[in-house]
C-alpha cells in the first residue's frame, strides 16, 4: 500500500540531509505531506507597505481584500521589501536592540525590531539586498508608523522575485536552524517538496468515501494536499485546511464513538418518576425563582434519570451559578421514587457546607440528611452508617469517607460529585461500584451527576469527557451584583489597604493572595510567613490576620478556613489557592498581588471567593508599575503581552465562560487544561479554539456513521475501518496519509 521513498533518494537531498530532516520529524514522504507551509508568498495577497498602512484598522476594506484571507491563512502577512538603514539602540540594562527601516518602493516605509539575536542579525542584513518579510504588521496611529517586530525573515532568490512578478504563489515552510546548517534553503525544501508531490499523489487513497466528502462539501485528500503545497489560488487553501481538520476530527470524534459504544452495556438504571411531590414543595418555597438555564437543566436530568439508562452527565456552571439546588432537586426526586443519595465533597469544610445547607432547605420535608466524614466520634460514625445500611438516611452528605469499606449503602440510586476536577474517572468507577452493591439484585446502575465550576467551552468539554453528557447553567441569578474589579499598581497598594480597612469597618472580610512564588517549599513557607507577618505587624496591626500557605496539611488548612468562616480573623493570606468553593459570604474583599503571575482561570477561580453574599464586592488586581505601559498599548501590540490581556479581561468581564474562551486561546487547550492528564490529542492542523464549529459537524458525522454501519462493513467505509483499527492498536494518528 505503501511505497517507501527514503528521503535520501530525492534529487539534492542524499543521505546526510535526509538524516538532518529525519531528526526534524521528517522520515517518510508522508511525513513531508504532511509538513504543511507556515505561509505563502503572494503577490495579490502580500499588499504593499502603503495599502497596509491604509487599511490597518478599516475593517471594511481589511475584510475585502486578498491580504485579510492571506492574514486568515498565515495570521501574518508576507511582504518583499528591501533594507534601508539599520540602527542600534539600547534598552533595559545595557541591551541591545536593532531597529532596521524597510521600504518596498510604495513610498511607505517600515520599522522592523529586534530585542534579540542583534548580532545575528546585523551580519545578515545588508542595506540593498531584498528578502521577503513575514509577520504581523503593526500599525501606531500616533506616529503614523508601520512596524514588525521579529517578523522570519528570508533572502530571495532570483527565481522566486521572478515567480513573484508572475503571480505565483510560493509556499514558505519553517526551516529550522539544523535544516539550515545542512544547506536545506526553501527553494530546495521546496522542490523536495514537488519530488513527492509527483512520486506520490497517484497512489494516495483517500480515507472519506465519496458520500461523506460530497455530504460536508470536503475536497480529496489529493487536492487537498496539492492545494496546500502548491495552491492555484488563496482560497483553496482555506478548503484545502478545512478537509483536513475535518479529517482529524472526524477520526478522533469516531475513535470517541467506537470506545463509548464498545462500553456500553445493556446497564439497567433507576427509573425515577419525574412527579416528585418533595422536589416540588422544594421550588415553591424557594426564597427565589429558578433561572432558565437551572430549569433547563434540571429538565435533562429528570428526562435522563426517567430513562432507564443510566445518567452520566457533567453539569457545568460558573462560580455561584446556583448547582446545589439543581442537584438537590434531583436528589428528592430520586428519593421520592424510593433511592438514597449521595452527595460527595473534596474537603469536610466543603461537606459541612452542603450538609448544613442542605439540612436547611429540605428542613419540614421529612428528608433525613446525614453527614459522612473522617474523624468522625466512633458512636456518631455507627449511628451514621447504621441510617445508611437501613436506608433510613436519603441523602449522604460526605468527602473520601464515603468509600470505607465498613459502609454499607440501600438502595442508592443517584450520586452527586461536586467540584469535579478533584475526582479520576476512576473514583466515579468506584463509587458506581459501591451503588451497584447496594440493591439485592445487584443490576442496577446508579445516576451520576458530576458538578464542576471549571468553565470549559461547550465543544471543548464534549471533546475532553467523552463518556459524559453536558448540561451548562450559562445564567447567573439575576440579583447579583458583578464583583467590581480593577487593576492597581504596586505603587497605589496603600490606598488599597485604606479600602480594605473600609470594608472592615463596616463589618465585612478580605482575602490578601499571593502567588507561589517558588517551586522551593523553604522558600514558599518564608514568603507566606514573611507577608503574614508584613501585614499583621505593620500594616494592620489592629487587625486579625489569617495565613493560609501550601505545606501546611489539609486539615490545618481547613482549621483556618474554618475560623475565617467564623469570623475569627479580619485578613486572611493565602499563597495557596483558597480552598475551592468554599463559601464565606461575609468576605468582599480579594486582593492579589503580582497578579500577572496567574493564569486567567486561577484569577476567575479567586475572584469567586468573594462576591456570595448580597454586598458589592471588590476585586484588586496588583501588579508592577511598569505594566501601567503595557495595559495602555494598542489591541495588536498588546496580543503579545498576554499578562495585559489576562488583567483587562478580568477588569472587564465576570463571564467565566467568556474569561475560559480567552484564556483557552492565550494559552491553548493543553497548558489550560493539562492535555496529558486530560487525554486531549494534539492535533495536526486543528485549532481547538477557532474550529469549534467544525467539531459539532465531525462528531455528528462520526457518531451517525457508527449508528448506521456499526461494524463499517460498507465497503466504501473499509479505509475508515482500517484508520479506526490502527487508532485502537495507536499505529496511527487521526491525520495520517498512507
Ligand atoms: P455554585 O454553583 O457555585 O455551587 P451555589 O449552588 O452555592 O452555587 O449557589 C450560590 C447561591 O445562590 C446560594 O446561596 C443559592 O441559594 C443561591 N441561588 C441559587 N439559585 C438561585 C436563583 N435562581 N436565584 C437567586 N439565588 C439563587
Ligand atoms: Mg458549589
Amino acid at each position: 500500500m505503501e511505497q517507501v521513498l527514503p528521503l535520501q533518494y530525492l534529487k539534492g537531498i542524499g543521505p546526510k540531509r535526509a538524516e538532518v530532516l529525519a531528526k526534524e520529524g521528517l522520515r517518510t514522504p508522508q511525513d513531508v505531506l504532511l509538513y504543511v507551509p507556515r505561509g505563502y508568498v503572494n503577490r495579490d495577497g502580500s499588499r504593499t507597505l502603503a495599502e497596509l498602512a491604509g487599511v490597518h484598522g478599516r475593517d471594511d476594506v481589511w475584510a475585502r481584500s486578498d491580504a485579510a484571507t492571506l492574514a486568515r491563512v498565515t495570521s501574518e502577512v508576507t511582504i518583499i521589501v528591501g533594507i534601508v538603514s539599520m540602527q542600534e539602540g539600547r534598552y533595559g540594562r545595557g541591551k541591545t536592540m536593532l531597529t532596521v527601516t524597510v521600504a518596498d518602493g510604495s513610498g511607505v516605509t517600515a520599522q522592523v525590531v529586534f530585542w534579540n539575536m542583534v548580532e545575528y542579525y546585523k551580519r545578515v542584513l545588508e542595506p540593498g539586498r531584498y528578502v521577503v518579510m513575514s509577520g504581523r504588521p503593526e500599525f501606531d496611529q500616533r506616529w503614523n508608523r508601520l512596524s514588525f517586530t521579529h517578523p522570519e525573515l528570508e533572502r530571495i532568490d532570483d527565481d522566486d522575485v521572478a515567480g513573484y512578478r508572475a503571480g505565483v504563489i510560493l509556499p514558505n515552510y519553517t526551516l529550522t536552524q539544523g535544516m539550515r546548517n545542512a544547506g536545506i534553503t526553501m527553494k530546495l525544501f521546496r522542490q523536495m517538496v514537488d519530488q513527492v508531490i509527483e512520486r506520490t499523489a497517484e497512489q494516495m487513497t483517500d480515507p472519506l468515501p465519496d458520500a461523506l466528502r460530497a455530504e460536508h462539501n470536503l475536497v480529496t485528500l489529493q487536492d487537498a494536499l496539492r492545494e496546500l503545497h502548491r495552491p492555484t489560488v488563496l482560497a483553496n487553501v482555506v478548503a484545502a485546511q478545512r478537509r483536513m481538520k475535518f479529517e482529524e476530527l472526524f477520526f478522533f470524534e469516531l475513535l470517541l464513538a467506537a470506545r463509548a459504544s464498545s462500553r456500553k452495556r445493556p446497564d439497567r438504571g433507576c427509573v425515577v418518576d419525574p412527579k416528585s411531590p418533595r422536589a416540588r414543595a422544594l421550588v415553591d418555597r424557594l426564597p427565589f425563582t429558578l433561572t432558565t438555564a437551572q430549569r433547563r437543566v434540571i429538565r435533562e436530568i429528570v428526562d435522563d434519570m426517567s430513562s432507564g439508562t443510566p445518567m452520566n452527565r457533567l453539569l457545568q456552571g460558573d462560580v455561584g451559578s446556583g448547582k446545589t439546588v439543581v442537584a438537590l432537586l434531583s436528589m428528592l426526586d430520586a428519593i421520592d421514587s424510593g433511592y438514597q443519595t449521595l452527595i460527595m465533597a473534596p474537603t469536610e469544610i466543603l461537606a459541612e457546607q452542603h450538609y448544613n445547607g442542605i439540612r436547611r432547605m429540605v428542613d419540614g420535608l421529612d428528608v433525613n440528611v446525614v453527614q459522612l466524614v473522617g474523624g468522625q466520634r466512633k458512636k456518631i460514625r455507627a449511628e451514621v452508617a447504621e441510617a445508611i445500611a437501613s436506608g433510613q438516611a436519603n441523602i449522604i452528605v460526605g468527602t473520601h469517607a464515603l468509600f470505607e469499606a465498613s459502609i454499607t449503602y440501600q438502595r442508592l440510586g443517584l450520586i452527586v460529585i461536586d467540584e469535579q476536577h478533584r475526582f479520576g474517572v476512576a473514583q466515579r468507577a468506584a463509587l458506581s461500584s459501591l451503588a451497584k452493591q447496594s440493591f439485592e439484585d445487584r443490576t442496577q446502575t446508579p445516576h451520576i451527576l458530576v458538578m464542576s465550576a471549571t468553565p470549559i467551552p461547550r465543544t471543548l468539554s464534549m471533546t475532553l469527557y467523552g463518556d459524559l453528557d453536558v448540561s451548562v447553567i450559562d445564567e447567573l441569578p439575576a440579583n447579583r451584583k458583578p464583583i467590581r474589579t480593577e487593576v492597581v499598581f504596586e505603587s497605589q497598594l496603600s490606598v488599597v489597604h485604606e479600602m480594605i480597612r473600609a470594608e472592615i469597618r463596616r463589618g465585612r472580610q478580605a482575602y490578601i493572595v499571593y502567588p507561589l512564588v517558588e517551586k522551593s517549599d523553604k522558600l514558599e513557607l518564608k514568603s507566606a510567613v514573611e507577608h503574614h507577618e508584613t501585614l499583621q505587624h505593620e500594616v494592620f496591626p489592629d487587625l486579625r490576620v489569617g495565613l493560609l500557605h501550601g505545606q501546611m496539611l489539609w486539615y490545618e488548612k481547613e482549621d483556618v478556613m474554618r475560623a475565617f468562616l467564623q469570623g475569627d480573623y479580619d485578613i486572611l493570606v493565602a499563597t495557596t489557592v483558597v480552598e475551592v468553593g468554599v463559601d464565606v459570604p461575609n468576605a468582599t474583599v480579594m486582593l492579589i498581588e503580582n497578579a500577572e503571575r496567574f493564569g486567567l482561570s486561577q484569577l476567575h477561580q479567586l475572584r469567586g471567593r468573594v462576591g456570595r453574599g448580597a454586598e458589592q464586592s471588590y476585586c484588586y488586581l496588583a501588579t508592577k508599575d511598569y505594566f501601567r505601559y503595557q495595559l495602555q498599548r494598542s489591541e495588536t501590540a498588546a496580543d503579545r503581552a498576554s499578562a495585559a490581556i489576562r488583567l483587562r479581561t478580568m477588569e472587564e468581564t465576570t463571564d467565566g465562560f467568556r474569561i475560559a474562551e480567552v484564556d483557552l486561546k492565550l494559552r491553548g487547550p493543553g497548558d489550560m487544561l493539562g492535555t496529558r492528564q486530560s487525554g486531549l490529542p494534539e492535533f495536526r492542523f486543528v485549532d481547538l479554539v477557532a474550529d469549534t464549529p467544525l467539531i459539532a459537524v465531525a462528531r455528528d458525522a462520526a457518531f451517525g456513521m457508527l449508528r448506521a454501519d456499526p461494524r463499517l462493513q460498507r465497503p466504501d467505509h473499509s479505509g475508515i475501518r482500517e484508520r479506526l483499527i490502527a487508532l485502537f492498536e495507536g499505529s496511527a494518528t487521526f491525520m495520517t496519509v498512507a
